[in-house]
């Protein structure tokens, strides 16, 4: 069957893409969000990637890896899409995003789940939003009627307003800072 392979990068990702006449398959790996920490390296069964992590110097912030990602040789499994801990890299057919092995059930699925009891929350409190170092939780606060409050401080009776903590799951490792 007649068939394209593509491979683009930008600063921010890597886009490997398998063009036949009725699907397109692609693995996309975010580079922003991937800390090289080898996983997918380690659980492809192709042995698509290869990482170099940078070396670190003093003063500086740490570099993203620079990672290599072998077009020839993926399968668009998405072994590594379920596995890695930062949901830097997904599998996509037709653009939708699907994880093959888990679809035909010869691998296990991921749960992330991650409960946050806001009944709990101090309705002035956003430290779980500052100490999360992916920046992945966003504290907000409503009144009983759904409206967001922008200034809790100048709301009198606190006691009836609602703490909304979003927590962007698919892209966190559960380190529990
Ligand atoms: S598993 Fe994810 S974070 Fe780790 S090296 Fe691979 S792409 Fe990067
Ligand atoms: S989709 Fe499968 S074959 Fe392709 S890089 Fe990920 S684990 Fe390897």
């Amino acid at each position: 069957m007649p068939m394209k392979l593509k491979k683009t990068e930008t600063e921010d990702e890597i886009v490997v893409k398998r063009i036949l006449h009725t699907k397109t398959y692609s693995l996309t790996l975010d580079k922003n969000r991937c800390t090289g920490c080898e996983i997918c390296a380690v659980v492809c069964p192709k042995e698509v990637f290869e990482i170099k992590k940078q070396p670190k110097v003093a003063g500086e912030k740490l570099k993203h890896p620079i990672i290599e990602v072998d077009e020839q040789k993926c399968h668009f499994c998405g072994i590594c899409g379920v596995l890695c801990p930062y949901g830097a890299l997904k599998v996509r057919i037709n653009d939708e995003h699907v994880v093959p092995v888990v679809k035909t059930e010869s691998f296990p699925e991921l749960i992330r789940e991650i409960n946050v009891d806001t009944t709990k929350c101090d309705v002035e409190c956003v430290d779980c939003e500052e100490v999360c170092p992916l920046k992945l939780i966003k504290v907000s606060v409503q009144t009983p009627d759904g409206k967001k409050v922008k200034d809790v401080k100048s709301i009198r009776d606190k006691k009836k307003l609602k703490v909304i903590v979003d927590v962007k799951k698919e892209f966190c490792p559960c380190c529990r800072v």
